[in-house]
């Protein structure tokens, strides 16, 4: 768990006590602050009684008065549809709205011996990615941290300690509320229509996942998948402010980028471009959206300075995720695969189009 000290005496909310807000109450609590926590729901309310030192108290009719800020769980809407009224409560009353993974930023030591951090967006692909990622730096000795979005909340990490990495997944929910987020590799995959319920249109989306980029310094690295409109703007605008962009795709070649092709992943940073592997080495990322993660996770790592040798290891010996191409069974000449992580159309189709 990570050490909230810096919240030691202070007042913290927190609502939503799923996976990653109990775990948010517990390390508050553990710290010393003093915790008011909330859910909508009965049981998740009894599970956060039993933690020491967190007190439940309504945040949808006060207890919000004097907190330093309240953790919100990515989950509960602060903006559209309409704000839950916990959130309208801390807007009222000025209190700031983080999520978990703000609380891990403010943590983490800074300057020499800071922890460095990878962060992934994108509408699909995001989970594959930061695993991918994950399992090169595993594989390749660094300490690392992998979580967020996919899996582990941010706050049960351990820290990986200077020189180390996390490596985060993260939501456009989670991007609006993580405001000290400055990655050393920032990766965005790719940007097509989804959870406009939440953002109120396709632009407040794409502003939500833009943040991504927001406090990057001109020495970090953005990673830019440019194989659809938005995104290829998004690449554009980055290098307008001056910022290191390092482009990929899964389909074509990119001048000075990373890109799977035909089958292969090639290395054209130099001009000279290199292949770097045959991607039907890599058996657990079919199709041209996984070489488009692949790509990413290529050049997320080259940013890290791992090693290629290592990088091209760690991309064959992945072992995929459960949900996402995952072949389930055979019976006679039928493969059966479970692919139901694609919950939305540009996914499916991507899936769909490994056959
Ligand atoms: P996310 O975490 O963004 O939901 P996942 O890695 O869990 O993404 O993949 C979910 C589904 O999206 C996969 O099962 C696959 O069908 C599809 N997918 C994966 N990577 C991509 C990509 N780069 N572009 C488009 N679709 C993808």
């Amino acid at each position: 768990m990570i050490d909230l000290s810096f919240a030691k005496g202070q007042v913290w909310a927190v609502m939503g006590l799923g996976k990653s807000g109990l775990m948010a109450a517990r390390a508050l609590a553990a710290a010393g602050a003093d915790v008011r926590a909330w859910d909508d729901t009965a049981d998740r309310r009894a599970a956060a009684e039993a933690v020491p030192g967190v007190h439940l108290v309504d945040l949808t009719a006060d207890g919000l008065e004097g907190a330093v800020a309240l953790v919100l769980s990515p989950g509960i809407p602060h903006t559209h549809p309409k704000p839950h009224p916990a959130a309208a409560a801390a807007k009222a009353l000025g209190v700031p709205i983080v999520g978990d993974v703000e609380l891990l930023l403010r943590a983490l030591p800074q300057g020499a011996g800071a922890r460095r951090i990878v962060a992934i967006t994108g509408t699909n692909g995001k989970s594959t990615t930061t695993a991918l990622i994950g399992h090169i730096l595993t594989n390749a000795g660094v300490a690392v941290e992998v979580g967020g979005n996919l899996g582990r909340p941010a706050l049960d990490f351990n820290d990986p300690g200077p020189g180390g990495v996390i490596v985060l997944e993260l939501s456009s929910y989670q991007l609006e509320i993580t405001p000290s987020l400055a990655p050393d590799v920032a990766v965005w995959l790719n940007l097509s229509p989804d959870h406009i319920e939440r953002h109120g249109n396709l632009a407040g989306y794409i502003a939500a996942k833009r943040r991504m980029f927001t406090k990057q310094s001109s020495t970090a690295l953005a990673v830019v998948g440019v194989d659809d409109a938005p995104s290829e703007s998004v690449a554009e605008d980055l290098r307008q402010l001056g910022r290191r962009v390092l482009e990929i795709s899964g389909t074509w070649h990119v001048v000075g980028g990373v890109y799977g092709s035909n089958g292969v992943l090639v290395d054209g940073r130099t001009g000279r471009p290199e292949t770097i592997l045959e991607l039907s080495s890599a058996p657990a990322l079919p199709g041209p959206h996984n070489a488009q993660n692949a790509a990413a996770a290529y050049a997320a790592c080259i940013g890290l300075k791992i090693e290629r040798a290592a990088i091209i290891s760690g991309i064959r010996s992945f072992p995929g995720l459960a949900h996402r191409q995952e072949r389930v069974a055979e019976a006679g000449p039928v493969t059966y695969v479970n692919d139901s992580k694609a919950t939305n159309a540009d996914a499916a189709a991507r899936a769909l189009s490994c056959y």
